[in-house]
């Protein structure tokens, strides 16, 4: 059996990266695909049930909490599905997720990721990282600079303090490109 393909997308954030899973999410259902789509539990800004752009388009699927809880829920097999989608993937474990992602590739499944490839401090997220090397395909995405409208590679966190994993919305973080932008 062919083994299957691994697209990743990244980006800043508000970059258009859920809009660009999004896009393949409906090619795939064009094409009668058999289609799963998961995103991390963490992610509580809109819903549970679906992804959601930032222009408020949406998706359902099902947020996890485990993979060992998606697995006895889904029977994720070359048979039941074609390709499988995962949303804000710097939220998800890396080990578990890597190993899961590599079961799926092994067993011919399309696994089409998108997700963070850096916090606010520029520091790489492991689990992009990891999934990022293990890609066929890469597509990096752009935002545009909130102070001068060029290109915005980095994500700017407006205000101070907070977690890694603060998950927000503009009020709290912007793209910036990298003569606006400094790690916080
Ligand atoms: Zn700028």
């Amino acid at each position: 059996m062919q083994r299957g393909i691994l697209e990743t997308i990244v980006g800043a954030m508000f970059a258009g990266k859920t809009s660009e899973l999004l896009k393949r999410i409906l090619w795939a259902e064009h094409q009668d695909k058999k289609i799963i789509v998961f995103k991390p539990l963490i992610d509580n800004r809109y819903s549970n049930e679906n992804i959601v752009t930032h222009n408020n388009l949406t998706h359902k699927c099902y947020a996890i909490k485990t993979w060992t809880n998606v697995l006895k829920k889904y029977d994720i097999s070359k048979k039941k599905t074609d390709v499988v989608f995962l949303d804000e993937v710097q939220f998800m474990k890396t080990q578990t997720t890597l190993q899961n992602v590599e079961i799926m590739l092994n067993s011919g499944i399309n696994v089409v990721c998108a997700g963070l490839d850096q916090d606010s401090r520029g520091k790489p997220w492991e689990t992009s990282s990891m999934l990022l090397g293990l890609s066929d395909k890469i597509t990096k995405i752009y935002g545009f600079c909130n102070i001068c409208g060029n290109e915005a590679t980095k994500t700017y966190r407006k205000i101070k303090g907070g977690g890694r994993t603060k998950v927000g919305s503009t009020d709290i973080y912007e793209p910036r490109c990298l003569k606006h932008w400094r790690p916080r």
